[in-house]
């Protein structure tokens, strides 16, 4: 099955066929550096990553890029509320600039931890804003802009086809809102360049032909992205929230600009991680949980793309310590699996891996299915025909995809605290004290290992 991925510009899924032979090129939307990304913005960067390996698999030669986000973006993606950035620099007491290299850094090392292939380009918005002027020069040439209360505006209602990702109702939206910036013409226009910082300690400003000042946050997506890919790109990725306001205005920008249909071909996004109630994973309060939280709880930053892996990317993914535990056992099966089949010496034989491998295949062509994909890794763990050998082929070509570093792997040595308890378990035995015993045994478990007992004291395994 060739791949197909579903483009909510059709609200259908597409066969995929890329624009040019040489260079597919793939642009996804990057953090916002004014804080730790948590887990749930992970998941929308895991999801890229699939993507991408998935294009890799398919041997399109991708070309990806990422931007981070160092200016402009303020809390609502409308041009309201507070500027992130300095939100960020007021609560650590630093510069934003100080601040903006701190989470960067922060933010590759998650990446570099869940095993995320690094893009080819990341690139920084504060890096590009001759771009970007550049860019609002274009559309002010073109008519599509108006200057008013000191900012640039792009004036949504040139475009006959504004909304047409989100499928916005216009006048129903215009109505039912009330308009915050009295200086828009239109419910929907939006800034390209503000002159007028809403505080005056703002600290990143560039000179503009149109006054000191700072991006909008959207132009620093069209700017970047056509200068790396060319006018007309394959693929643009994203979380869903991005359709309604981010995606909407990056493409009535970009189309403006270079007068040309459609400006992206693709467009993907992905749905969020939700906690109990339905509820997306907040920026602030206890809900915030990053990677170094699951480390600190024992978890493997790939115990989290295993649990990423099991959901389909466009269905809610549910959160929660249990499903989480559920995907770190799995994690460690599959990985002592591996081992096993790796020391394997029979004869491999590519007429029996051929099915495995087509169904794997089929199963992530067709919009990147990875919990199907996971069921074809069990699949060919329990098959009985396959050798070890085989298998080890297989796990190690399905990894391309799944990224769980199964080629690598090695026999894992037991945790030093396992051993102290262990120990002290011993002494307890010895001192005849079996309640402190038991409570030892349970303590290990919690590990995923069990302690036995034997004549020179003890031997610990991995629990099944
Ligand atoms: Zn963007």
């Amino acid at each position: 099955m060739s791949l197909t991925l579903y483009n909510t510009l059709s609200r259908k899924k597409e066969p995929f066929v890329p624009l040019k032979k040489n260079e597919v090129g793939l642009y996804t939307c990057g953090p916002t550096v004014y804080n730790y990304v948590h887990i749930g913005n992970l998941r929308a960067y895991l999801f890229d990553d699939i993507l991408k390996r998935t294009l890799l698999f398919n041997k399109f030669p991708v070309k990806h890029v990422m931007n981070i986000t160092d200016v402009g973006h303020l809390t609502s993606d409308e041009d309201e509320g507070e500027d992130k950035m300095l939100k960020g620099a007021q609560r650590e007491k630093k510069t934003v600039w100080e601040v903006a290299a701190f989470y960067t850094k922060a933010f590759q090392e998650n990446m570099k931890k869940l095993n995320i292939l690094s893009p080819d380009i990341l690139c920084k918005a504060t890096d590009h804003i001759k771009e970007q002027i550049a860019l609002i020069q274009q559309l002010e040439k073109k008519g599509f802009t108006y200057f008013k209360g000191g900012n640039v505006y792009f004036d949504t209602s040139k475009l006959s086809d504004y909304g047409k990702l989100a499928k916005l109702s216009l006048d129903a939206e215009a109505k039912a809102r009330v308009q915050k910036d009295q200086n828009k013409k239109n419910h929907h226009d939006f800034v390209l360049w503000f002159t007028k910082s809403k505080s005056q300690e703002q600290e990143m400003k560039w000179p503009s032909p149109w006054g000191v000042g700072y991006p909008g946050w959207h132009i620093e997506c069209s700017a970047m992205s056509m200068k790396y890919l060319g006018e007309q790109f394959d693929i643009h990725c994203g979380g869903i929230d991005h359709i309604p306001v981010h995606h909407t205005n990056e493409i009535a920008q970009s189309e403006a600009a270079i007068g040309k249909k459609p400006w992206v071909k693709y467009w993907l996004h992905n749905e969020f991680l939700v906690l109990g109630q339905g509820e997306k994973m907040a920026k602030s309060g206890e809900n915030f949980v990053t990677l170094p939280t699951l480390e600190q709880g024992g978890y493997h930053p790939l115990d989290y793309r295993y649990f990423c892996l099991g959901t389909h990317y466009r269905h809610p993914l549910m959160f929660s310590y249990e499903a989480l535990d559920g995907a770190k056992t799995a994690r460690r099966r599959l990985i002592d699996k591996v081992l096993e089949f790796k020391k394997n010496k029979d004869k491999a034989s590519a007429t029996k891996q051929k099915p495995f491998l087509q169904t794997f295949t089929d199963a992530i062509n067709d919009d990147l299915n990875t919990p199907q994909a996971l069921a074809v890794v069990w699949d060919v763990v329990k098959d009985e025909a396959l050798s070890g050998k085989d298998k080890y082929v297989l796990l190690a070509k399905f990894d391309a995809i799944l990224g769980l570093d199964l080629k690598t792997v090695k026999e894992e040595k037991i945790p030093t605290e396992v051993l102290r308890l262990a120990i002290e378990r011993l002494q307890a035995r010895q001192n005849k004290d079996w309640k402190k015993s038991d409570e030892l045994r349970e303590r290990i478990s919690r590990f995923g290992y069990v302690v036995g007992d034997t004549k020179e004291g003890f031997e610990i395994k991995k629990s099944d």
